[in-house]
């Protein structure tokens, strides 16, 4: 059965599509992570709210036949609406959110419900309208009169003021029109997607990756390209912005970085790249890191947050998707020989953390100092939203970022480039090259998405005490690491440039 989600699936990528029907024994590698399941159950509340809006709704309880025979008999009774309606047509089966009889016009209006700010949030290439005609392709064929369909998402103006208010946390965006234009081209398009998923044989689909950066691959890249080695070109730093240079190469079936001829045209960045892999040795722009470190002003505060967007606001003030800053680590360093001392807040009450954040970082930190992170995007962010919704701080928190210093630039400029990175950044992959006593392997949290679910896990969800308390201390000890990570670092480029 080709469902709406395969087939959003194959207009994602047609070969991993197959490979998911086709290839049980990849199954692994289709998993969902711990953040991905989070997102598909914030959808399912996002589902059961938006059904408050039909008050006078049915759910067609049931799998397959059943679900057909109930969904034929309330079409038939003119049932108001129908939660969940079951249609199949050929290969093709679709359980449809909404269907709401319009007694008038006697034809049946579907509304598509989905947890996101707007109707084009979706996957890479596809928007939400491609997935309701792709339900009114079939639902007309099942001799069904349809009228309007709509994208019922979530309205990124609503602001929670007391009970949710499900009319206006949602926005109906009419698509009829969408939908009629684009109706033969996606009838086309189902169909050259049964066909292909019909077949048995995989090589007659391309992984088209093979020509793209190592951003865009899936998990079965390794899978399809077993050639390729862990490490390769589509690893080069931008490499995949660069079409032309990774064609040049793939054509050439040339994968290792140690094959890329010496006089192939790169970037200084890429070429830096390839040269600390292929010699081993690791490239440090010593003046241009000192200029760098001398602007900093002691005493230095390490600051990292955690954060959780959640679709349906939690706290009043809150928008859909508004992240919820719910722990930092501040490490603080006096001076440059002096010990770090650690502080930290971790926000378990069933109220909004913001201005508990803010009294404790009124508290930990002084008005003089520059305040280290890593990527100070997130952390500038994190505190203009703060101070939007309580602008009484906004003045202290405006200071934060002025002083605001971001280490990872050293990284990201090139000013020092390590064999171990690998083309990466990422303060995990910083942290082991340079100082390889610290890591994340063996913490119980080892990654951001992670550590936004689990908190969100550990407040609603329904976990024993002693599971509360384990993801309690995993989520310190993650925070604590990278601050920790960010004075390690510090102090390892202190070293370097002094040597
Ligand atoms: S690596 Fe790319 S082209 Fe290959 S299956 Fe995955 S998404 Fe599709």
């Amino acid at each position: 059965m080709i469902t709406k989600t395969r087939y959003l699936d194959f207009l994602d990528c047609p070969k991993n599509a197959w490979l998911s029907l086709h290839k049980p024994e990849l199954a692994h590698l289709f998993e969902l992570s711990e953040f991905a399941q989070g997102l598909t159950e914030q959808g399912n509340v996002i589902e059961s709210l938006a059904r408050k809006r039909f008050p006078q709704g049915v759910l067609i309880q049931g799998i397959a036949e059943k679900a057909l025979a109930a969904t034929a008999y309330h079409l038939a009774a003119q049932t108001p609406v129908i939660f969940q309606a079951a249609f199949q047509v050929d290969q093709f089966f679709i359980r449809v959110d909404i269907l709401e009889y319009d007694k008038k016009k006697q034809c049946w209006n579907l509304y598509e419900v989905k947890a996101t700010n707007s109707v084009t949030e979706n996957s890479k290439q596809n928007d939400h309208i491609e997935d309701v005609i792709f339900q009114k392709i079939i639902i007309e064929s099942s001799g069904v009169d349809l009228g309007r369909v709509s994208v019922l998402h979530l309205n990124k103006f609503y602001v929670l003021r007391g009970q949710i208010d499900v009319d206006n946390l949602f926005h109906i965006q009419d698509v009829t029109d969408q939908a009629e234009e684009r109706f033969i081209e996606t009838a086309e398009m189902m169909q050259y997607a049964q066909k292909t998923l019909e077949q048995k044989d995989e090589n007659s689909i391309n992984c088209a990756c093979i020509y793209k950066g190592r951003n865009s691959h899936c998990a079965t890249f390794v899978y399809s390209h077993q050639d390729v080695p862990e490490y390769a070109i589509h690893d080069i730093a931008r490499i995949g912005a660069s079409k032309k240079k990774l064609a040049e190469l793939v054509d050439k079936k040339i994968f290792d970085l140690k094959d890329v001829p010496l006089d192939f045209k790169l970037s200084e960045i890429q070429r830096l790249q390839l040269e600390s892999h292929v010699s081993g040795h690791t490239f440090i722009d010593k003046p241009a890191i000192k200029n760098q470190l001398d602007q900093l002003i002691y005493p230095l505060y390490y600051l990292d947050y955690e954060s959780f967007a959640s679709a349906v606001p939690l706290f009043q003030g809150f928008s859909p998707y508004n992240q919820i800053p719910f722990q930092f680590s501040l490490h603080v360093q006096d001076s440059i020989d002096a010990q770090i001392v650690h502080y930290e807040y971790l926000h378990t009450k069933h109220v909004d953390p913001s201005l508990y954040i803010i009294a404790k970082l009124e508290q930990f930190i002084g008005s003089v100092g520059s305040i280290i992170v890593w990527s100070k995007s997130f952390e500038q962010g994190v505190h203009k939203n703060l101070w939007q919704r309580h602008p009484e701080h906004q003045e202290f928190l405006e200071n934060l970022n002025a002083r605001m210093y971001d280490l990872a630039e050293i990284f990201t400029k090139q000013l020092y480039v390590h064999p171990d990175f690998k083309g990466k950044t990422s303060i995990k992959k910083v942290l082991p090259a340079l100082v390889p006593t610290a890591s994340y392997a063996t913490l119980g949290i080892q990654a951001g998405d992670v550590a936004s679910q689990s908190w969100y896990t550990m407040m609603y969800g329904s976990l024993s005490h002693d599971e509360q308390l384990k993801i309690i201390q995993d989520l310190a000890e993650y925070c604590q690491q990278d601050t920790y990570a960010m004075y390690a670092i510090l102090m390892k480029l202190y070293e370097e440039i002094s040597s």
